[in-house]
């Protein structure tokens, strides 16, 4: 290179760097991303931190099709190379998945769950729990109500906290019965035994905005956590518990939360109740409903309009929902990328 060139260079250089605080400034400005990945009727939502830090909640099915359905979100639209923490609310197959498969796809650091059951019950299978203690090496984290994972935050603050576990809501004692006599216009079912009523429950917040994900609890657990006190507060949106059931996703609960957005992970022919979506659409303040797939089984009415709902067909592309909060936690977007579509909200 000719001296002259090297000196046109290093002024290039230096009017470059003139640009590089703020270069620098917008690509530290990030918000917070949530994806909710197809799994078709199981559960993987993947939430990533303005930090760029990330936290997967359940991992699908065992087999092959959706730790690569995760990989993918993960790897090619958030653009990760590891997961950092992988919860798993509780142990039914569909939110369990294959841990051991999904590493060999994607690195995961830290895992935590409700706890491994000892005896095991019925609905739990020993296969996947085996699994699981192999591929975490017993390193993985019991979640109680009240404990938060350690997220590194920016100037807005951001804190996850374990609202609900085992069966337990924050502030009871271990073994507290699971219906409580408090009314609210509460009808209660009858005791849930399986592992669903059991299921880690969180509230996600960034700055103004919240996001309540409870697995897949059931009806009375799901009371004692607005009743007589509700614990969670109001949230901006609702992952709608299991997959869409009517034997969870109590209207008391919501009522109480009042989300202005909820977003659906049902399958072609899991959840996505009728009796649910017109729960749902009944909640004050509910502004929309956005759902992984059309419930093939339901009718149109029963169903989000189609702009609203990523997959369509029963055959489908796993195509995901993308939820981000911009940098402030002041509003928030929710995008089906298969549609095009793309709706804004205000926090509440
Ligand atoms: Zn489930």
């Amino acid at each position: 290179m000719m001296r002259w060139q090297r000196v046109v260079l290093l002024i290039l250089l230096v009017g470059l760097c003139g640009l590089c605080p703020h270069g620098l400034q917008a690509a530290q400005q990030k918000g917070l991303d949530i994806y909710f990945i197809d799994v078709e009727g199981g559960a993987a939502t993947l939430i990533v931190t303005p930090q760029r830090e990330s936290l997967l909640v359940d991992c699908g099915w065992p087999g092959e099709r959706d730790p690569a359905r995760i990989a993918k979100v993960a790897k090619e639209v958030a653009g990760l190379k590891q997961i950092d923490h992988l919860i798993i609310t509780h142990w039914h197959t569909d939110h369990a998945g294959d841990v051991a498969q999904l590493m060999k796809v994607i690195p995961v650091k830290n895992f935590y769950d409700r706890g491994i059951p000892d005896p095991l019950p019925r609905d739990v299978s020993r296969q996947q729990i085996e699994i699981y203690r192999q591929a975490t090496q017993g390193k993985s984290i019991p979640l109680k109500p009240g404990d938060e994972i350690k997220l590194k935050s920016g100037s807005v603050p951001l804190k996850l906290r374990v609202l609900a576990s085992s069966g337990i809501v924050l502030g009871e004692p271990p073994h507290a019965p699971q219906t409580r006599p408090c009314d609210r216009g509460h009808a209660a079912m009858p005791e849930d035994t399986s592992d669903n009523a059991r299921s880690i429950a969180f509230l996600l917040s960034f700055g103004n905005f919240d996001f309540f994900d409870a697995g897949d609890l059931t009806w009375n657990v799901e009371h004692k956590l607005v009743c007589p006190t509700n614990l969670v507060g109001t949230v901006d949106v609702y992952q709608v518990t299991h997959h869409g059931m009517d034997i969870s996703n109590n209207p008391v609960l919501m009522q109480a939360l009042q989300p202005r957005v909820a977003i659906m992970n049902n399958g072609p022919r899991k959840g996505g109740a009728a009796k649910t979506y017109a729960r749902l659409k009944s909640v004050q303040g509910l502004e929309d409903i956005f759902q992984l797939h059309r419930n093939v089984q339901t009718t149109e009415e029963d169903n989000a309009p189609p702009a609203f709902v990523a997959n369509d067909e029963e055959n489908c592309q796993g195509e995901f929902i993308h939820l981000s909060v911009d940098p402030t936690g002041q509003t928030y977007t929710v995008a089906v990328p298969s549609k095009g579509t793309r709706r804004s909200y205000q926090t509440r």
